[in-house]
């Protein structure tokens, strides 16, 4: 199936984010691309969570309404803009680092297992297991948050970034099992999963199907989990490799039926 919504991309508003990341942009992208339905996910979250203190101290929420202003300016006919979040997890108090007063000025919210580069122990990093048991401690809470009912997505599921070694070796090493206990309960909660995209940017059609996401993707689809897809862009390059997302759609067989309910 061709995937027509984008529901994972930063602006400028994003510290990480390039200043060619503007609404203009991807509101052109999409009409290449023959999307119609873009997520604005700019960072957000609780500027006191140790070890990523500077970075959401940028984000406070007047900051991020920019966005929205910019977003109900324009006026594309069958082009959907939302605005959203990517916000964080908060080791210390094992919670979303968001609060519901917050979260109900966002049309949707995705939430990574993920950012540990920013959010765990350092002395994890280099330590497979303890880092594999962080995120999934952390996936784990974040389906218990009291906000939960309020995220729409969790975000490129154990993909780390900014390690000294392959992400993929994380991956690899969890069981079926323990996603099957994870992704019971995502499609319990009626979190979707996120399929981000960006992980499989300089990759062919043959090496994604070959590629360990491709075993927890197929084994959230047969626990249920509804998707949406995402690129994850920070700049005006990062959806070259859009089309992949159909690749991956196709792959996984996936029809319109098992979309989350806010992009199809
Ligand atoms: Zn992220
Ligand atoms: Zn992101």
């Amino acid at each position: 199936m061709k995937i027509t919504h984008d529901f994972h991309v930063h602006t400028h508003y994003s510290i990480c984010g390039q200043d060619s990341a503007t609404v203009e942009h991807y509101v052109a992208t999409a009409k290449k691309l023959g999307l119609k339905k873009i997520g604005f996910s700019d960072h957000f979250g609780d500027g006191n969570i140790p070890g990523a203190r500077g970075f959401y101290r940028a984000h406070p929420f007047e900051h991020n309404a920019q966005l929205k202003a910019e977003l109900a300016k324009v006026n594309e006919p069958g082009l959907q803009l939302y605005f959203g979040c990517e916000t964080e997890y908060h080791t210390p108090r094992r919670e979303v680092a968001i609060t519901e007063a917050e979260a109900e000025k966002f049309d949707f919210i995705v939430v990574p297992n993920s950012h540990t580069h920013m959010i765990m122990p350092k002395e994890y990093i280099t330590n497979y297991d303890k880092h594999v048991e962080f995120m999934v401690q952390a996936y784990e809470d974040i389906l218990n948050s009291k906000v939960s009912r309020y995220i729409t997505a969790m975000a490129h599921q154990f993909d780390v970034c900014l390690m000294p070694f392959d992400p993929k070796i994380l991956i690899e090493m969890i069981p079926d099992d323990t996603f099957k206990r994870l992704f019971d309960k995502t499609a319990e909660k009626n979190i979707a999963f996120e399929i981000n995209v960006a992980y499989s940017k300089n990759m062919t059609p043959q090496q994604i199907a070959d590629d360990c996401h491709m075993r927890m993707f197929s084994l959230a689809k047969d626990y249920g989990c509804k998707f949406t897809f995402g690129s994850d862009s920070h700049d005006n390059k990062q959806h070259d490799f859009y089309p992949n997302a159909d690749i991956i759609a196709n792959l996984l067989g996936l029809k319109e039926d098992d979309l989350a309910p806010i992009c199809r």
